[in-house]
């Protein structure tokens, strides 16, 4: 078995994605897989190489050694720096396109948000997600394929929104049944997640070019013979898109389990404005065998928050110790 750490080279690291590295670890480990690490370095905004070589050496430090991956060249010409893959993103979106499943999408955010206002009365569901309205879809999939070859051909036209967006580039939207998603999460159980009420048709790529998660890590995880992939729950119900994406790409899915995220005494989940839990930080205040034990601890695998070494840890791990309700840590 193959299991992945995916981390977005966008800052340092905090505990919240040591956690996960962890556990991903230990799973893929504890099946005497194999445990890989690719960066998410989709955003060209927000991603920049120093933080990638940073997460690096955060992860020796800590021991978390990956078999495959990271910045450096690999022996197999496998790339796996997600701004490296963007011909193979290029050569699968192709391939959608030509199924007559996808469309452009020439509305902005703004546009989006006042059609669902229009429509619903509420700008969006109850967790800030916003479901595409559907605007820009066109009626049969025969039209769909056209205008994708409309756009090909470089005749690019703004016929369909009123306002457009500014650079008159289109976004490229998957099309979503109204199909509902069954899947077993290895620790939360059966799922069902409606594809046209959890995120309607979503975006594969971006109006300026930039790559989605959703494309780049089906096709990743697929390439990459990925079969378990760990990670926090904030991305279980993706797991449906993602599943549907494997369908029509005609890949295998691996098989899924989420965390419970760390959380603080809001109940808001981690994130890297706590400062003082992120690894620089962390690594000023104590040794890697204190940290893990911490974060061990914190994920019920051991009973005090005690030094331990990784092989030591590796021995005690089950999933059945991790608890499903999110899991407060106080800096
Ligand atoms: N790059 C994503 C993140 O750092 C992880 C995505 C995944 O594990 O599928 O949140
Ligand atoms: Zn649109």
């Amino acid at each position: 078995m193959t299991g992945r750490f995916a981390p977005s080279p966008t800052g340092r690291m905090h505990i919240g994605n040591i956690y996960s590295a962890l556990l991903s670890w230990l799973s893929a480990k504890g099946q005497g897989g194999e445990w890989i690490l690719r960066i998410e370095d989709l955003d060209p905004q927000r991603s920049r190489r120093e933080y990638a070589l940073q997460i690096e050496d955060d992860l020796r430090w800590l021991g978390l050694q990956w078999d495959r991956g990271g910045t450096a060249d690999s022996a197999d010409g496998v790339k796996y720096m997600q701004s490296c893959r963007t011909d193979i993103y290029a050569h699968y979106l192709n391939e959608l396109e030509s199924k007559g499943v996808t469309y452009p999408c020439y509305c902005t955010r703004a546009d989006i948000l006042a059609a669902v206002q229009a429509a619903s009365g509420a700008p969006h569901e109850s967790d800030g997600r916003i479901i595409y309205p559907g605007t820009c879809r066109p009626s049969t999939k025969g039209e769909a394929k056209m205008e994708q070859e409309t756009i090909a051909q470089g005749e690019i036209q703004k016929k369909k929104s009123t306002s457009g967006n500014s650079s008159g580039k289109a976004s490229t939207r998957l099309i979503v049944p109204d199909r509902t998603i069954h899947f077993i999460d290895r620790h939360y159980g059966p799922q069902a997640v409606n594809l046209a009420t959890h995120c309607g048709d979503f975006v594969l790529r971006r109006a300026d070019g930039a790559w989605a998660y959703q494309l780049a890590v089906v096709v990743d995880d697929a390439l990459m013979g990925v079969t378990e992939v760990v990670r926090g729950r904030d991305l279980l119900l993706s797991s449906a898109q993602q599943i549907y994406l494997y369908e029509l790409l005609g890949f295998p899915a691996p098989s899924f389990a989420h965390l419970p995220l760390l959380i603080n005494e809001q109940g808001q989940r981690l994130s890297k404005r706590d400062r003082s839990l992120d690894m620089q930080h962390l690594r000023s205040l104590y040794t890697p065998e204190q940290l893990i034990g911490i974060i061990a601890h914190a994920a019920h695998l051991i009973d005090r928050p005690e030094p331990i070494s990784l092989s030591e840890l590796l021995s005690l791990f089950s999933w059945s110790s991790i608890p499903t309700a999110d899991i407060l840590v106080r800096p």
